[in-house]
């Protein structure tokens, strides 16, 4: 089932970590337009993607109540905002993507507007379309240079790291988006990969995000996988930038990121409020309320839409919140 959210569904854009957008108390905005994903990576943090054994909803947010909300933010922040499109899935599938990018870059205090991406969805003329609409970055998700285990990362059969490679050199070297590349790199699985990955990146003058796995609760998990410690994490990346003599690691600033005011916590944690039932929530046993203009989350609740609910908020950290019934 696919939940579409506009302004008639009555949900504020804040609150979910699922959809709506995210202020974690710096310059950059994540803006999440929808949960849907086309693939299954076998280490997805949020278990997206068809058949998820956690979520038979998702949800897709109407673009224009999507900016209404993001201008209020926008202007509520500052200047020099930087606007990430991600997702608990994949950001192009959305239908208004482009439409999305644009108003973005229209909102006064808007200085860069990126995306992140499989890239499986992406042809030239939707690379066209996207530089033309004024994105400026993008952060493509690329795990492995060999196809084999690159389609085996993916959980799907239809991955072609091929097409894959074609996409990023065409963005490289055709558009001025800025491309950086964002392999997670999964212990015992993929490491003999990153060296590769630097040195296609390298080739193509690209930068490098290379991320850490991390066990999550619902996530999907390899088999025998298990986190390393961020010590070791940021050893290895050390020794590789030596190595390859290539920047990987980045302090927030030199990505033009700063702390800023927050968007008001207008619920404390540990209060009881009446939350009014909108939608049902991501995982089967949750719901989504509204209260004091926020989207909470409630786990346990098989309360029918509209009905009013007592709940207690047991988290409301970067104005995500979560409650129990009382
Ligand atoms: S890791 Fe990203 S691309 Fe892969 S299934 Fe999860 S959301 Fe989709």
């Amino acid at each position: 089932m696919n939940i579409f959210i506009d302004k008639n569904s009555g949900i504020p854009l804040i609150g979910l970590i699922y959809f709506g957008i995210i202020d974690r108390g710096t310059n950059l905005l994540q803006v999440r337009p929808t949960t849907i994903c086309n693939l299954k990576c076998i280490y997805c943090s949020t278990s997206s993607g068809p058949f998820s054994q956690y979520h038979n909803i998702n949800y897709t947010v109407e673009v224009n109540y999507l900016l209404e909300w993001l201008k209020k933010i926008v202007k509520y922040k500052g200047k020099g905002i930087l606007i990430n499109i991600d997702s608990v899935g994949e950001p192009t599938t959305y239908p208004d993507l482009i439409k999305l990018i644009i108003g973005a870059k229209k909102i006064k205090g808007v200085t860069e507007v990126s995306m992140q991406t499989n890239g499986t969805l992406l042809t030239k003329e939707k690379i066209k379309k996207i530089e033309s609409a004024g994105l400026d970055k993008i952060n493509f998700s690329i795990n492995s240079m060999d196809p084999e285990l690159a389609r085996k990362l993916s959980g799907v059969d239809f991955y072609d790291l091929n097409s894959i490679i074609e996409i990023i050199e065409y963005i490289a070297k055709n558009t001025r988006i800025e491309l950086w590349l964002c392999p997670v790199w999964i212990p015992n699985i993929n490491d003999g990969e990153i060296p590769k990955l630097i040195e296609f990146a390298k080739t193509l003058d690209l930068k490098l995000g290379i991320q850490k796995y991390e066990l999550h609760k619902y996530g999907r998990k390899p088999p025998g996988v298990k986190p390393i410690t961020y010590k070791k994490f940021y050893r290895q990346l050390r020794l590789w930038e030596k190595e390859y003599k290539v920047k990987l690691i980045y302090k927030s600033k030199e990505i033009g990121m700063e702390k800023r005011r927050r968007i008001p916590e207008v619920i404390r944690r540990g209060e009881k409020i009446t939350a009014i039932i909108k939608a049902p929530g991501w995982f089967k046993n949750q719901a989504i309320g509204v209260a004091r203009n926020r989207a909470i989350t409630i786990n346990n609740c098989k309360a029918e839409i509209g009905k009013k609910v007592k709940v207690k908020i047991i988290q409301n950290k970067n104005s995500i919140y979560l409650a129990e019934p009382i």
